[in-house]
């Protein structure tokens, strides 16, 4: 028994570790809170064998290196878990003995991470992670990124608030749709890709997804009576609070709440876990108090695990339009979360061999932030087939060579030519958030492709009614229909035609910011790194992927033509000044100046919105960059900082 304890101390320690510090669970939750659950049983029956380390002792997770530690004021706690109706009575029971009259405030448990912002006369002042509870990461410059959290507060308030930071389920889908396309290897979670987006040392890529929160508590003293006061008053502030909430003093009316919200979880924007129960009274919460980990006055329902066994039967190889070759499980049909489940992501070849996946196992099906199925693991003691998974080594498109390369995780096609990376450009170059050219789906693209119609971009534009009518099923009225939104299309702003040539790490907002700056297609193409890296929000690595895009004949072409057939290049929005682009930049100066003195220079930078800070590190965004410039120039090289010299402050 003592061995058992030990050898579960050490396993959920493990598991905590991948799941809180770095952000790549290799469990899921309910393997976790079983095996959680079996050590909470064992300890309660033998204090005597608690180990020192066991996880019942401490809250979540460790500090990283690269953040500040932080020492809230405060301690931030865990909660105790129900997995039943029983449970949720005993809970009941306990606080019933000492405050018969209690009220409970029920609300959502949101499946991001708890965040603690604290404000000094009316300013953000720190912005945390929970951390170990005590001490947390100081994310503030990247919490600030974050559009639902007020930098102000009315009335010079101070106060420390408590709440989730998550990622809404359509932007966790389309960041990993593009981490897909880039070859990396995919958030298993909203929760942990809301994780990984704020423990981000850059604070551009925070600011491109779009992170969200839920405000649930006043850390520091407050004069309100209830936790229902509190969501008020925090909400009075300007924070986000979520309005799904029931108050009641009938756990009967509770047991309702919580099935109409699991029935609803799903058409969710975000991940729940459950459902929170605290008693309403912030005064009976002071009596009841907290155990080492966690309060005594609350209680976290958690719904039960969607994850179910199917056998797989077979792998689809897709090659994506970057060229990444994802496979695809075909499974024997399950029930998951109120759908029917037939295929399943591996993600990638490196996912299938490190959890050894193999055709005919039966594996574990479970749904990534409940709506995309994925296969999270094999069930082995039920395992026949001794033969590893085959790896295409050849594109299942075109026939070239696959690569793998050593910095990504997944297969790639590198033919430029492939038909099914030409056919999935032109699906998204016509998709919604692109060029949105009504009628032009995947279906209809394919029938363009095989009649040899369409092959590239241009060739859209250049579509007749009378060629759309020669397409299997198509009439004179839809063949026009769709002429007429193809010639409507050609009048979008430019920023849709920029998102729809799918250049890489451009995505639909990196691109409207683009044209606010630049105008013009042309001008964009045209356009120096730095100026680009400069924008707030953007960041060397999309300025690289300009510039490599426009730097090809193809590109340049493709231009010429798309504004040889009537196509808009141009932005048709209000257009900003590229000076406003400094705002909230760290910028350093070094080296000589030449035509203005240092001050001179330093008041421009601070009039344009930059905070001029004297030493180069992973936080500066742009260094100004004089002659006999020397070690922080170098320090700039070697992080990737991008570097202007005297002329382009002059010019700005
Ligand atoms: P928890 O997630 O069970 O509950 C506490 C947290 O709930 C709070 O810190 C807060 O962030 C959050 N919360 C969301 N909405 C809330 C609301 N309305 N009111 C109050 N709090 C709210 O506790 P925990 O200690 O963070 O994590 C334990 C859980 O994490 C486990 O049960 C398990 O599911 C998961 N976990 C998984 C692994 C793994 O390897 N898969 C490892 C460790 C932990």
């Amino acid at each position: 028994m003592e061995n058992r304890m030990k050898e579960l101390v050490k396993l959920l320690n493990q598991y905590a570790k991948e799941y809180y510090t770095e952000d790549n669970p290799s469990v899921s939750d309910s393997d976790y809170d079983k095996l959680y659950r079996e050590l909470i049983d064992l300890e309660t029956a033998h204090p005597e064998w608690i180990q020192e380390d066991s996880p019942s002792h401490r809250v979540g997770g460790l500090v990283l290196d690269g953040f500040e530690k932080y020492e809230h004021e405060y301690p931030l706690y865990s909660l105790q878990d129900a997995f039943s109706r029983e449970e949720l009575d005993a809970f009941d029971q306990r606080v019933k003995a000492e405050f018969p009259s209690a009220n409970y405030m029920a609300e959502l448990k949101i499946d991001g991470l708890s965040v603690s912002l604290t404000y000094v006369d009316g300013r953000l002042q720190v912005g945390a992670t929970r951390g170990d509870g005590s001490i947390g990461e100081n994310i503030t410059e990247n919490l600030k990124r974050v559009q639902d959290i007020p930098l102000t507060l009315k009335d010079n308030l101070s106060i420390t608030v408590r709440g989730e930071c998550y990622l809404p389920r359509q932007e966790f889908e389309r960041i990993n749709q593009e981490r897909q396309e880039a070859g990396q290897a995919e958030f298993a979670n909203p929760r942990n890709a809301a994780a990984g987006t704020l423990r981000q040392l850059d604070t551009a890529v925070v600011a491109q997804r779009k992170l969200a929160t839920f405000l649930y508590q006043e850390a520091s003293p407050t004069e309100r009576l209830t936790q229902n006061d509190v969501l008020e008053e925090v909400a009075e502030l300007g924070f986000s609070v979520n309005p799904r909430r029931l108050v009641s003093s009938s756990m009967d009316e509770i047991w309702n709440f919580i099935q109409e919200v699991g029935q609803d979880r799903d058409h969710l924007a975000y991940d729940i876990d459950g459902v929170v129960i605290k008693v309403n009274s912030l005064a009976m919460q002071e009596e009841l108090g907290f155990t080492v980990k966690a309060p005594r006055w609350a209680i976290a329902y958690k719904f039960p695990a969607e994850e179910k066994e199917a056998e797989l039967l077979s792998v689809d190889w897709q090659v994506g339009r970057t060229g990444v070759v994802t496979p695809t499980a075909n499974l024997s049909p399950v029930q998951l979360a109120g759908t029917t489940v037939s295929r399943a992501t591996l993600h990638n070849v490196d996912y299938i061999a490190e959890k050894d996946i193999r055709i005919g196992d039966t594996v574990i099906v479970y749904k990534a932030g409940d709506i995309i199925p994925a296969v999270l693991s094999v069930v082995t003691s039920k395992r026949s087939n001794q033969e590893v998974m085959p790896v295409p080594t050849e594109c299942p498109s075109c026939g070239s060579q696959l690569l793998h390369y050593e910095d990504e995780v997944a297969l790639r096609c590198i033919n430029t030519s492939c038909p099914a990376q030409l056919k999935e450009r032109l699906i998204h170059f016509a998709s919604r958030d692109a060029m949105n050219i009504t009628g032009l789906g995947p279906s209809v693209v394919d029938k363009l492709f095989k009649t040899d119609l369409v092959r590239d971009i241009p060739a859209i534009f250049q579509l007749t009614s009378e060629d759309l009518m020669t397409l299997e099923g198509f009439k004179e009225k839809s063949a026009d229909k769709l002429y007429q939104a193809i010639q409507t299309a050609k009048e979008n702003s430019a920023e849709k035609l920029l998102f729809g040539l799918g250049i890489r790490h451009v995505g639909s907002k990196a691109s409207k910011q683009l044209m606010e700056v630049f105008g013009d297609l042309n001008a964009l193409a045209t356009a120096q790194q730095e100026e680009v890296a400069a924008i707030d929000g953007l960041g060397l690595v999309i300025a690289k992927s300009l510039q490599d895009y426009f730097a090809t004949e193809n590109a340049q072409e493709l231009l010429r033509e798309l504004a040889q057939d009537g196509v808009n290049l141009t932005y048709l929005g209000q257009k900003v000044s590229a000076d406003a682009s400094l705002s909230g930049q760290t910028v350093v100066l070094t080296g000589k100046l030449e035509q203005m003195k240092r001050s001179e220079a330093k008041a421009k930078l601070e009039n344009l919105g930059a905070k001029v800070t004297g030493s180069v590190s992973k936080k500066t965004n742009l260094v100004v960059a004089g002659s006999d410039a020397g070690s922080k120039l170098t320090k700039a090289q070697e992080l990737g900082i991008p570097v202007v010299d005297e002329e382009w402050l002059l010019n700005l």
